[in-house]
């Protein structure tokens, strides 16, 4: 094999994430580098924050942590706890996990919210941790919990946590440039989000978002923050501020994740959410055409861009995977924590929300679930149907929809 050729070249990704990178975005990765005090390098820095800040719907400081989605998580957290703050954190899957875990890192008192795996945290869930603890202070959720397919509202908790004066740290990381995330309209303080998943674009740059308030607590600690590199505060002030260089910027990936909004801009969010939204619908009627159950019962509270689907009895998890893969170069991703095994997690986002891979990955699932001796029917009408509706409620979305 040509050494220049990966191996896996074509693989169409339509897991969890990471998504595929548009052609364009791959050019704009191998873009020259500027030194750390090119001007250029500050007009990219611009450009890039105002993006960010129209597709988090923010118009508060936007700027990227050099690092992944997970990068983003310890920073918002490192910085807006202080040891012993009291902490609650939304747990309904494998990242709230995630989350609580580091909250405690950082010496947070953390009060757990608990959900159902799947599930989505009550704002009354919210409003009583307020009331049993009125030192309350920092409270953390995630939109989208990729581990379940399921979707966390965030309006109501949002102006519950403002009126108690708490802080909102929120993870957007698969929800951005997919769905709406809000970072203003939802009072969210503190927003990381991630480049690889619905933004498609190469991991390794955190997109993140601060409230003003949030910055003052930040600049007000009473102890400092216990990392140099993750010190937000001083992050979001040196943002296109070369002179304050936190560190060598990663210009590549932050190239690369120009383009890619440059590619949202170009569409228009309402566009692209409407997109997510269509195609996420028509892969959950073909699932279920096909006979299989999603995880996530009640089509509203699933997650628009990544969708999961038990794995019916008596198949098999890696079976259906490898056959997926080797015939038809599709991945689609197994079950995390408890739910391994027992669920598949099929993300169509990004540069892969296409009608024309919703219907791609329903036909290899359901290939390989004949091979498995498992009877299911084709989903392929099911999501036509939806593929082709004018519903109402995507005035914007694109008319040629069909169209690949
Ligand atoms: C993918 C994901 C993360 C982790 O992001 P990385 O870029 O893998 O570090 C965090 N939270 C959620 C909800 C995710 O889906």
């Amino acid at each position: 094999m040509d050494a220049a050729t990966p191996p896996c070249s074509g693989r169409v990704l339509l897991g969890a994430g990471p998504s595929n990178i548009e052609e364009r975005v791959l050019r704009a990765l191998a873009s020259p580098i500027l030194a750390n005090g090119d001007p250029a390098l500050a007009s990219l820095m611009a450009e890039l924050q105002g993006l960010l800040q129209q597709v988090m719907g923010t118009v508060h400081p936007a700027f990227v942590i050099a690092g992944t989605g997970t990068a983003g998580m310890e920073a918002a957290l490192l910085n807006l706890i202080e040891p012993g703050d009291h902490v609650a954190v939304g747990v309904a899957g494998y990242f709230g996990e995630r989350m609580k875990r580091m909250a405690e890192l950082c010496g947070g008192r953390v009060m757990q919210l608990s959900a159902p795996w799947g599930g989505r945290i009550d704002p009354e869930q919210v409003a009583d941790a307020f009331r049993e603890d009125p030192d309350l202070r920092v409270v953390a959720l995630v939109q989208g919990e990729t581990s379940t397919g399921a979707l966390q509202p965030l309006a109501e908790i949002g102006s519950l946590v403002r009126a108690h004066d708490g802080f909102l740290v929120v993870d957007a990381v698969p929800t951005i440039g997919g769905q709406p995330v809000g970072v203003d309209a939802n009072a969210i303080d503190v927003c990381y989000a991630g480049s690889q998943k619905a933004l498609s674009a190469p991991a390794g740059v955190a997109p993140m978002a601060c409230s003003a308030r949030a910055l003052a607590r930040m600049r007000g600690r009473s102890c400092p923050v216990r990392s140099m590199y993750f010190d937000v505060a001083f992050l979001a002030e040196a943002w296109g501020r070369l002179e304050l260089c936190p560190h060598t910027p990663p210009v590549s990936l932050y190239c690369a994740l120009l383009e890619a909004l440059r590619i949202v801009a170009e569409e228009g969010a309402a566009r692209r959410f409407a997109r997510h939204r269509r195609a996420q619908r028509a892969l959950a009627a073909g699932l279920e055409a096909m006979g299989l159950v999603l995880y996530v019962d009640a089509p509203a509270d699933r997650l628009w861009t990544v969708t999961a689907v038990r794995i019916p009895p008596g198949v098999s998890d890696a079976e259906v995977r490898r056959h997926i893969r080797s015939g038809f170069n599709v991945e689609i991703s197994e079950g995390l924590g408890r739910l391994a095994g027992q669920i598949w997690r099929i993300g169509v986002m990004g540069s892969n929300c296409r009608p024309d891979y919703v219907l791609l990955v329903l036909t290899a699932l359901e290939r390989a679930l004949l091979a498995q001796g498992f009877p299911c029917g084709s989903g392929l009408a099911a999501a036509e149907t939806v593929l082709r509706a004018d519903t109402e409620d995507t005035p914007n979305a694109p008319e040629s929809l069909l169209a690949a």
